[in-house]
């Protein structure tokens, strides 16, 4: 053979039998067969083998099983990121002239693809009060083709009670899916609680270092996977599988993180309770969150992000002011990295509350808490007094 054949047919291959203690990164889009009778195109690859790298490479498949086993689910798909999950379980669930129904507190991407993009395609995704319960069988029509819910909502953190909702939808035969991800799949049993469709983004705490993007879709029987599994094919949203290693990692230190963020999210929340200018701590934790009940019974833990609401006699620029003479919290979107991250929502909407430019939304980090008490501390006085 010439050397340039040699280049890409080459008769050496490293020595097998190497063991080590971390999933290989496996990378590949061709799956090659021995013969052309094996040759098939099945997304189903656990069930009948490798296909295509499209429906994943074995780095792949082992981040989607380890969240299948951890969250106890019947399968689990690994998809581009959270919102590509919200999108995957909308097309899975509703065709035109389909009416989907979504807590008023539901990610705000959510909603948005909600108004746009589903919207034309004929699909009529109808907001309810996150507190509603079992009142929602009020809402289901014989159109109601899925049912969003998300427990604690996004910015305000009502916590839902999520086992209400599912015995109104059961009875409809409507999958119930939640969005899991501020208890990392772990801290709420969604599958335990009778919900059909779990998602996460793995962007947040099982990435846990702000370098990633990935999300998840798990499913509690084989009928959600057949449903789930063939929109994620026809979609073809193929994942990196680095992006998956690097998740596989951060898995391994999810327990000691999710911990360690709650303890210091806890006593930060408590010590924000206690100081002048703060109406009120939403922390699923505390009393003063709204649901708080629903937590204390079906949750395990808290985790790391909860919001502050100021006085109203605090003037929306001073709100500013504070956000800004913070030095350990950064400003910055997404969370459940190790940096601590404050962000202000000027024009939050929520229909019972007036929250907007008076809610500042808190992640904690794994920095010392009580550094982090110090920053909120020395910016609070920095921005308040006269
Ligand atoms: C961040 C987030 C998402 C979106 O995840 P990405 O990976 O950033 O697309 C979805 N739902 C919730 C609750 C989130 O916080």
């Amino acid at each position: 053979m010439h050397w340039r054949t040699n280049l890409i047919h080459s008769e050496t291959a490293a020595p097998s039998g190497f063991k080590s203690l971390c999933t290989p990164v496996y990378r590949g889009s061709t799956v090659l067969f021995s013969t052309q009778a094996e040759v098939t195109d099945d997304w189903r690859q656990s069930q009948f083998g490798y296909t295509y790298g499209l429906y994943g490479t074995p780095t792949v498949l082992e981040l989607g099983l380890r969240i299948k086993e951890l969250e106890g689910a019947h399968h689990t798909f690994i998809v581009p990121g959270g919102q590509a999950a919200i999108a995957l379980v909308y097309l899975a669930f509703c065709k035109m002239g389909s009416h989907a129904l979504i807590p008023t507190t539901a990610y705000g991407p959510n909603r948005e693809m909600a108004d746009g993009l589903l919207a034309g395609l004929g699909i009529e995704v109808e907001p309810y009060d996150p507190m509603i319960g079992k009142q929602i069988s009020q809402l289901i029509r014989p159109t109601t083709s899925l049912i969003w819910t998300e427990s604690p909502g996004s910015i305000t953190m009502e916590v839902q009670d999520v086992p209400a909702i599912v015995a109104s939808a059961r009875e409809h035969d409507i999958p119930v899916a939640l969005d899991n991800t501020y208890s990392a799949g772990v801290l709420f049993d969604a599958f335990a609680h009778g919900v059909e469709v779990s998602i996460q983004a793995l962007t947040k705490f099982v990435g846990g270092h702000s370098d990633l993007l990935l999300g998840s879709v798990s499913v509690a029987n084989a009928r959600r996977y057949e449903q789930v599994g063939m929109t994620a094919s026809y979609l073809g949203m193929a994942v990196s599988p680095d992006d998956c290693s690097l998740a596989l990692r951060g898995l391994q230190t999810l327990g000691v993180r999710l911990a360690q963020l709650e303890a210091s999210a806890l006593q930060i929340a408590n010590w924000l309770a206690t100081q002048p200018g703060i109406e009120r701590v939403l922390h699923p934790a505390l009393p003063t969150c709204p649901g708080h009940q629903f937590w204390a019974r079906d949750f395990e833990g808290s985790s790391s992000v909860f919001s502050i609401v100021f006085d109203r006699s605090i003037s929306p620029d001073r709100v500013v002011a504070f956000v800004d003479s913070l030095r350990l919290f950064k400003i910055g979107m997404s969370w459940g990295g190790v940096t601590s991250l404050a962000i202000l929502y000027p024009r939050l909407q929520r229909p019972d509350t007036d929250y907007a430019g008076r809610l500042v939304r808190l992640n904690v980090g794994l920095e010392d808490p009580n550094d982090l008490i110090a920053d909120l501390h020395r910016a609070l006085s920095a921005s308040f007094t006269p």
